[in-house]
């Protein structure tokens, strides 16, 4: 067969008759048993219960082989595990490869939970954790140890966006840990942006509450592997008893369909308001990987195929409280909420002290207000208006 571009990949992964069963999207099939025809049957489930054979609920459905065998085919990977969320797939990759006396090196610029994962679960376990600063220039060589055992990536950094240079660093950690585990927190790229197997990354998280599944209605993790971790990352999610609900996986899959196009428009909107926002006085800054002057723009041209809807800016000004709640209470477009990667846009503020608090490897180099936006579907001349009106309420407090 010729190779296939991603948009068709991502209509035809995971769609095999066995899972659809003559219908176009899989099946949802909820079951805690699975019922053995005959004494053979079941041994032969027993053996193929790690490769998609029907066995037992936790080992998955066919709904879950068939997100499975979407997202392996979409990352390029050996298998995918399923989560009940991000956080838990982020927490379990790691668990799955570390023990009393291991280190992890992990980004300053981390989801929060993530670092607070390290700092608070693996310290009781005897796993030491460091920090790098996930600036771009930042050289991570000499903060790997003979001990480490897992490097934890996230690039854009969480909030203020820097792009890292990803091959450098996997071949820093590749020539002084060969045992260290590279993992990526890839959910800003959706796992089609940035191609995080193909650049030697053993394992690509996804929060796929996210983009994966887009209409902010689904909980999910994702972790797709490559050859080397598979087997382990498998097995011991499996043990730590790691299993999304069969409802859940089906709408991550029916997701999947349409992520090209969304993605397509995230990234379209988003570039146009945050070339927009670099222009207004009110704003010092604007991280958005697309804009030249956004920090790792080069190596975001250079690796990535494209950006997604979820960027911030920084104001010349910290707001106080009031001028804050004036800011943010009155959007028509922007709802405040946490997460992102769904339908419509968000908006969410950020004080310097704040973010400085959750960069343990150094703090930040701005004093104003960071405002976080995800740019969802709508028109954009409406989200632009939204947000005009909303520096002309910042003029009256
Ligand atoms: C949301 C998010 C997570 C956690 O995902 P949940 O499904 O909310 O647990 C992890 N990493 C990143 C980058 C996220 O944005």
């Amino acid at each position: 067969m010729t190779s296939k571009h991603i948009e068709t990949t991502l209509i035809s992964a995971g769609r095999s008759k066995r899972y659809t069963q003559g219908g176009v999207n899989s099946v949802i099939q909820r079951a805690s048993s699975l019922v053995f025809d005959s004494v053979a049957d079941k041994k032969r489930a027993t053996a193929g219960r790690a490769s998609g054979e029907l066995f037992y609920g936790r080992r998955g459905t066919l709904s879950h082989f068939s997100l499975q065998d979407a997202m392996t085919e979409l990352e390029g990977g050996a298998g995918c595990v399923l989560y009940p969320c991000g956080a838990a797939a982020v927490a379990n990759a790691i668990l799955a490869f570390v023990e009393a006396g291991d280190h992890v090196l992990i980004s300053g610029g981390a989801y929060e939970p993530t670092q607070d994962f390290c700092s608070k679960i693996l310290a009781k376990l005897n796993v030491s954790s460091s920090w790098f600063d996930p600036s771009p220039d930042c050289d991570i060589a000499p903060m790997v140890q003979p001990n480490t055992r897992v490097v934890f990536l996230e690039s854009p950094a969480s909030i203020t966006m820097e792009v890292q240079d990803i091959p450098v660093m996997v071949t820093a950690v590749r020539a002084k840990a060969p045992q260290a585990i590279i993992i990526i927190d890839n959910t800003w790229g959706a796992g089609i942006l940035f191609r995080a197997l193909e650049h030697d990354i053993d394992i690509s998280i996804q929060a796929g509450t996210k983009y994966l599944t887009g209409h902010s209605d689904v909980m999910i993790g994702t972790a797709v592997a490559n050859a080397r971790c598979w087997p382990q990352l498998r097995e011991n999610s499996y043990l730590m008893g790691q299993m999304a609900d069969a409802d859940s996986a089906y709408m991550a899959s029916r997701g999947l369909r349409t992520l090209a196009v969304r993605l397509k428009q995230h990234q379209e909107s988003s570039i146009q308001i945050a070339q927009w926002l670099a222009q207004r006085p009110e704003v010092a800054r604007v991280n958005h990987p697309a804009l030249p002057q956004s920090k790792g723009h080069q190596f975001w041209q250079r690796d990535f195929s494209g950006a997604s809807g979820l960027f911030s800016f920084v104001l010349h000004q910290r707001l106080n409280d009031r001028q804050l709640a004036h800011f943010l209470d009155h959007f028509s477009h922007f709802s405040m909420a946490y997460s992102w990667g769904g339908y419509e846009s968000l908006i969410l503020a950020n004080q310097p002290e704040q973010l400085a608090a959750i960069r343990p490897a150094g703090g930040v180099d701005f004093i104003g207000t960071l405002v976080r936006l995800h740019i969802g579907l709508e028109n954009v001349q409406d989200l632009i208006a939204d947000l005009s009106a909303g520096f002309a309420r910042l003029e009256n407090v």
